[in-house]
């Protein structure tokens, strides 16, 4: 869970319109952005509005319906804008890439190199 009376994660300052980002797409409980620094032709963030839960572990057994939707919209957005078919990946720890600890997924989508894990 976040450190009670710390500043609000940049995820929620985008969620307050704080801070720009191009949301594609919204639910009360979810918000879905562009990645500033894109990694895949389609890089897109979902994220909860809450950053009660740092991690998608802390998000599963806290809330798991809250889960679901989030994964519902990152399906949702890779229709839209990568013709259905993605990954969506949630870095877990410091030492996995996790650098914001606000749950949320990178919904990858476009071309991957044939066997590749990460890159593109
Ligand atoms: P993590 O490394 O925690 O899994 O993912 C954080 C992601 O947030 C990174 O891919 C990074 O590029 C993205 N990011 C960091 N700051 C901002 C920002 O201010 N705006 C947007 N749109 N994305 C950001």
């Amino acid at each position: 869970m976040s450190t009670p009376g710390a500043e609000p994660s940049i995820f929620s300052r985008i969620v307050a319109r704080e801070i720009p980002a191009t949301i594609v797409a919204e639910t009360d409980r979810v918000i879905a952005f562009n990645d500033i620094a894109p990694k895949a032709p389609v890089h897109v963030i979902v994220a909860t509005k809450t950053e009660h839960y740092r991690n998608v572990v802390e998000l599963a057994a806290g809330d798991p319906g809250l889960l679901a939707e989030l994964v519902s919209v990152a399906e949702r957005v890779a229709a839209e804008h990568a013709g259905g078919e993605f990954r969506l990946v949630f870095n877990t720890g410091e030492s996995a890439g996790q650098t914001i600890f606000h749950v949320h997924a990178h919904v990858l989508g476009g071309r991957f190199k044939e066997g590749s894990l990460g890159s593109h």
